[in-house]
């Protein structure tokens, strides 16, 4: 047992198994729908086949019982026209791709509630080899990273992670493996780049991968995720699964978010880049990178959060934040300035220290 276990210690995360696997006409005819199906029922989960595109049965009785009901819930679906146009996504990424949305953990500050509308369903996509086909017209037209000299070598970034968490799923899906395979074998400057934090790995070390995807690992400091972060894995686990894979020759990542002033947040964090520096010591030609984003919130994303936690310790006091309006005008509150330059600091000089083969790639 590390430090990491105690003192709240917590179960190993388990294989999600959803109460309910549904799939969608449309999807029967794509093979990595059928492929999904056979990986489901090979896990003795039976796929119930609907009539229709429409899946009906999710809506319970409160909020709570809806809630319940998506969260346990896996629909197999093609994905909508429009997420075949890709977007950048800044920082992270010059273009993001979906391969699935939602999430069957239940983190008290997830991001997914101010960006997904409805019940929160995990939908996996049947049309896999279509959405990686159609990443070729994408290579080379980065307008994020790629336009930045510091990450230039990155190549053209792929984001596959915005709307779920990838290892959280892959054992029902085999999706990210698939698209794992195919950026390994893309002989191009581009990237493949997902977060998770799930430590189930065991599929992908082995891989042709050609360093051509970078996994990241969502960690964060004892106490938010013992407090905020149900039902995904235990850091230690996570920090276990990131030496893993570089071990295995991936390049890899912190993604530490979101980062919080919590009571003695120094010490706290200072113990996880500690944990951290322990978990890559030794990994020969290690590709480290970090990405830090501060906690952040918009009123639709509280609203929705607090009825999906009512009870939730998170803070997100508007009059102890400052008003920032995003893209298109959209108001998010994040910590003030002053705050946010104290955390700055610390992080930079914190990560130099203890993890001096680090690369930082943003704050936010
Ligand atoms: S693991 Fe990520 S996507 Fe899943 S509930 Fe937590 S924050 Fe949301």
């Amino acid at each position: 047992m590390t430090d990491l276990d105690q003192p709240l210690a917590r179960p190993a995360a388990r294989r999600w198994v959803p109460r309910r696997v549904v799939a969608t006409p449309p999807a029967y005819d794509h093979p990595h729908g059928r492929r999904i199906m056979a990986l489901v029922e090979a896990q003795g989960i039976e796929v119930e086949r609907l009539r229709s595109a429409r899946l009906t049965g999710v809506r319970g009785e409160s909020d709570r019982e809806t809630y319940a009901r998506a969260k346990s819930t896996m629909a197999i679906v093609v994905s909508p026209p429009s997420r075949r146009r890709l977007q950048p996504i800044a920082p992270s990424a010059d273009w993001r791709f979906d391969l699935a949305e939602g999430c069957p953990a239940h983190c008290q500050y997830c991001y997914l509630a101010g960006s997904l509308s409805g019940p929160p369903v995990t939908r996996v996509y049947a049309d896999l080899d279509e959405i990686l086909g159609g990443l070729a017209e994408y290579a080379g037209r980065g307008t994020v990273t790629s336009r930045r000299p510091a990450r230039r070598e990155e190549g053209t970034t792929f984001e596959a992670s915005c709307y779920t968490d990838p290892l959280a799923l892959e054992h029902l899906t085999g999706s990210w493996r698939r698209a794992v395979e195919h950026f390994g074998g893309w002989d191009a400057p581009v990237q493949l780049r997902w977060t998770t934090k799930f430590d189930d790995v065991g599929t992908f070390v082995g891989l042709t991968h050609h360093r051509r995807t970078r996994v990241r690992f969502s960690v964060n400091c004892l106490p938010v995720t013992i407090r905020f972060e149900g039902g995904t894995s235990r850091l230690a686990d996570r920090l276990a699964a990131l030496r893993r894979l570089a071990l295995d020759g991936y390049p890899v990542g912190l993604t530490i978010a979101p980062i919080m002033p919590v009571d003695d947040w120094r010490t706290s964090y200072g113990a996880l880049l500690e944990a951290v520096a322990a978990a890559v010591h030794g990994v020969p030609d290690l590709d480290l990178t970090a990405e830090l984003i501060t906690h952040r919130f918009t009123p639709g994303s509280k609203e929705v959060l607090l009825g999906w936690y009512p009870r939730t310790r998170l803070e997100m006091a508007e009059d102890a934040r400052t008003r920032k309006h995003g893209k298109f005008g959209a108001v998010k509150y994040v910590y003030p300035a002053p705050v946010m330059a104290e955390l700055r600091g610390w992080f930079e000089a914190g990560i130099a220290e203890r993890l001096p083969g680090c690369r930082i790639l943003y704050w936010t």
